[in-house]
């Protein structure tokens, strides 16, 4: 889908991701802002300020800021928010400015009981979601920014849309055909559909088909430099499987986008197992969230779509992770219910083959293998293939033995480019 039809010079707000100024926002007055001199808010002391770029421009007390107008900063003490039943950010230097909320860190000071940080977000909505400080100790932190408010990197911090949400041209956060369009940011945001993918709950934790006749002969860990042969094997069986691809783990993704283009291209299901391989229960919730977040956008640039199945590194989950996958919109963990333990060296090639021979085939098995092996790729692989055969066994994606539509594997579909600057691991 592709936004050839929007004009932009009948979209001047919406491409500046601004809302509209009218006359009830216009007069929509900040609770008990006015009046109110310049002083330090009450409440808890405020944190240090960010030091923000020159150019900036200051604004006073009760004056729109931020997203409202043009980018401009709370002058010192000040706090921009939301304060009250209004469409627009206002300075100020009450509650309702400074505190839990609405407070918006990234043009102006915010009490410190007015940060949530990552882990404490929540992606139901997207108007009440996060704000924070910006201190100066969490170096190349990436954090998300509100609805509708700036996002790219600002004062050394990288903040990315709420779930959902795209990254405009000129860095703005929301959901029109000008921010999800043209110049859409795929670093900040989703990119290429106004209607995103929002949380269905946890991903659900599979270990096993359910469609009758079928298996799910899925591959881990790449890609790597096998992964292009071992798609080659699969179609010349006729055969379909699963890649549940990391980021950057024996090698980085971006090498091997031709392979992955091939695999998607003949109709093999690409999901995601994280960018690094992550023990996923043991790290920081940023970190967690950037586990999916980078591996959606690597794939977004090379196959145009990021996935909605994933694997956890080790099968290694728990509540959160869960819960965090389904915020980003994952709607699958999946497990299997067959370990070929081709990774293991001190295993013969005879021992992994009788893996599949010695199935019990009244179960609709989903089996774990990793393409990273060339063993596994030149020896195991074509024997799995000819024992399917063999067996009248068909072969299919996690997606078809589950009896999803390929439509439901993917999420945030839409135009993207083929390639975007700065691709790396
Ligand atoms: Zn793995």
């Amino acid at each position: 889908m592709r936004y050839a039809h929007l004009d932009f010079a009948a979209l001047p707000s919406a491409i500046a991701g601004q809302r509209p100024i009218t006359a009830a926002s216009v007069n929509a007055k900040p609770n008990g802002a006015l009046g109110v001199t310049l002083k330090p808010p009450a409440g808890p002391p405020l944190p240090k300020r960010p030091s923000f770029p020159s150019g900036t421009v200051y604004v006073g007390n009760n004056k729109k800021c931020g997203p409202s107008n043009n980018g401009a900063v709370c002058s010192a003490n000040l706090c921009c928010a939301y304060p009250l039943n209004t469409a627009d950010h206002y300075c100020g230097s009450t509650a309702k400015h400074c505190g839990v909320g609405r407070c918006n860190g990234q043009f102006g000071s915010c009490w410190a009981n007015g940060t949530v940080t990552a882990t404490a977000t929540t992606r139901t909505t997207t108007k009440t979601t996060t704000k924070t400080t910006t201190t100066s100790s969490a170096p190349a932190a990436t954090r998300t920014a509100v609805s509708g408010d700036k996002c790219g990197v600002i004062s050394g911090i990288t903040w990315k849309c709420p779930i959902g949400e795209c990254c405009s041209q000129y860095n703005y956060c929301g959901t029109t055909t000008a921010h999800c369009g043209t110049g859409c940011r795929t670093s900040f945001g989703q990119c290429g559909t106004s209607s995103p993918p929002t949380s269905s709950g946890p991903a659900k934790v599979i270990e096993r088909c359910t469609q009758a006749g079928t298996m799910a002969v899925t591959f881990d860990d790449g890609p790597f430099e096998y992964t292009q042969s071992l798609i080659n094997q699969f179609n010349a069986a006729g055969f379909k499987t699963t890649l549940f691809v990391n980021g950057n783990n024996w090698g980085c993704i971006y090498s091997y986008a031709s392979a992955l283009r091939s695999a998607f291209q003949s109709g093999h299901q690409i999901a995601s197992h994280t960018w690094s391989h992550s023990h996923l229960p043991e790290i920081s919730q940023s970190t967690l969230e950037s586990e999916f977040t980078k591996v959606d956008a690597a794939l977004k640039n090379i196959i145009g779509r990021s996935p909605t199945y994933f694997r956890p590194p080790f099968g290694e989950s728990n509540s959160n992770v869960l819960a965090t996958a389904g915020n980003f919109g994952y709607t699958k963990s999946i497990l299997w219910s067959v370990d070929s333990f081709d990774y293991e060296e001190g295993r013969s090639m005879a021992q992994k083959q009788a893996t599949y021979e010695n199935l019990d085939r009244s179960i609709k098995h989903i089996a774990l293998n990793h393409d990273v092996h060339e063993t596994t790729v030149t020896q195991l692989v074509p024997y799995i293939l000819k024992w399917a055969k063999d067996n009248g066994v068909k072969l299919v994606t996690v997606g078809e033995c589950l009896g999803e539509a390929s439509s439901k594997w993917y999420k945030d579909v839409g135009s993207f480019p083929a390639s975007s600057p700065n691709l790396s691991c």
